[in-house]
């Protein structure tokens, strides 16, 4: 038998897990390693997050995945690997054999220094263990006194942070009218969506001003103080509900192990999606560092998915495995509240209420797919 270990309930793995379910390798075990038999998919994220669906509409089945791939589902978290040894270690403290593994475990993100006490810091990474800090601060929301300001300030100027601010402060805005609700997003690039051509970034500098949410760009936030935060130069943002969206960056735990990573901590892999240097080790999505480096967007786990499966099944018949071209342009939906959304793909970009139903009915097919019962 050849042992393999799917370590994480990644966007790319819910592929994997599929093409085993549909096409058995005889003489292959299965292991899926992951703390939660439901994982978030980020595409439905501002859904949730606007109220328009529960958690559980937006997460992934992996315990039904892997009963049809009849794989083994470990409810755990891996703290280390090592690849020379060909082992892994669970929290638990267990070490597990593997013949093969492949790693799909996300990001996470920096996380702010406190220099006080501070306001309330919603860090919007890992997207797992947001559903408790959400509910949390949805219950403090409605609990909030009537009739003065609240100043959200969403640190990070890429889709998330954009993303997140638009989508809660319409939310807030609609639960709370009673409430003066003031935005501010920050980021350290000259424009938000600074990645994005020059009509998507139009588009969506329109829509926060439609929300008026002031953009304070070049400035690196550092540090959460008392009432609000500190950046680069020393200037202070006033805040009550700060929304930390700043770049990924690869999980702590991996420096545990006897992979050498990039400088932010990811995992560099071949053309292939095997980790360099270690041919029994493939690793995809947001921990990945291909080569040009990609996005950390889910759109990128998901074009890995197919051929992660296809690469793991041709190494565990001894087969050449076979190169992966990203695509040039990917197309991207940002949701921008109140049931809108803009979509670009390279310099194009449109937006609107229509826009927000599209990305709704892509969104909804790849929940369905990946979860039995659910209607496409
Ligand atoms: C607020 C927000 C909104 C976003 N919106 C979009 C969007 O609209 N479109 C888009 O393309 N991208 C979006 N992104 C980016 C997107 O979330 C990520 O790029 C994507 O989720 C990465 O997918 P992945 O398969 O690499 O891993 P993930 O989907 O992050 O899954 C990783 C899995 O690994 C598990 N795991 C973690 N550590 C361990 C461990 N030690 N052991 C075992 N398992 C572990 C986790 O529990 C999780 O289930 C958004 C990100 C954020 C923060």
């Amino acid at each position: 038998m050849t042992e393999l270990i799917l370590i994480g309930a990644g966007h790319a793995h819910a592929f994997v897990l599929e093409a085993f379910a549909e096409h058995p390798e005889p003489g292959l075990k299965i292991t899926l390693i992951t703390p939660q038999a439901r994982a978030p998919y980020s595409g439905r994220v501002p859904a949730w997050l606007a109220g328009e669906c529960d958690f559980s509409d937006i997460t992934i089945d992996f315990e039904w995945l892997a009963s049809r791939a009849q794989a083994r589902l470990i409810l755990d978290s891996v703290t280390e690997i090592s690849a020379g040894r060909r082992q892994l270690k669970l929290a638990g403290g267990d070490w597990i054999g593997f013949d093969l593994a492949s790693i799909n475990i996300g990001a996470t993100l920096k996380t702010p220094v406190f220099k006080a006490s501070g306001p309330q810091v919603l860090s919007m990474r890992p997207l797992e263990a947001l559903q408790t800090r959400w509910q949390a601060l949805l219950g403090d929301m409605s609990r909030w006194p009537a009739g003065q300001p609240r100043r959200i300030l969403a640190v990070g100027g890429g889709a998330a942070g954009c993303e997140t601010l638009l989508s809660i402060q319409a939310r807030f805005r609609a639960e709370r009218p009673d409430i003066d609700w003031q935005g501010t997003l920050l980021g350290d690039t000259p424009r938000p969506l600074s990645t994005a051509g020059k009509l998507p970034a139009t588009l969506l500098r329109h829509e926060l001003k439609k929300a008026n949410i002031r953009w304070v760009g070049n400035r690196r936030a550092c540090a959460v103080i008392d009432g609000g935060v500190e950046d680069n130069l020393g200037h202070h943002h006033p805040a009550d509900l700060i929304l930390w969206a700043t770049g990924a960056q690869g999980h702590d735990w991996l420096k545990e192990s006897d992979i050498v990573l990039d400088e932010r901590g990811f995992i560099p892999v071949e053309s292939t999606l095997a980790v360099r240097d270690h041919a029994a080790l493939f690793a995809a999505g947001d921990c990945a560092r291909f080569d040009p480096p990609l996005p950390n967007a889910g759109v990128y786990a998901v074009r890995m998915g197919p051929v992660l499966a296809a690469n793991l099944r041709r190494a565990c018949r001894g087969e050449t495995l076979k190169d992966w071209r990203p695509p040039r342009r990917v197309l991207s939906l940002v949701g921008t509240g109140q049931a809108r959304a803009i979509a670009s793909r390279g310099v194009l970009g449109v937006a609107g209420r229509w826009v927000w139903r599209w990305k709704r009915r892509i969104d909804r097919r790849f929940i369905a797919r990946f979860n039995p019962g659910t209607p496409r």
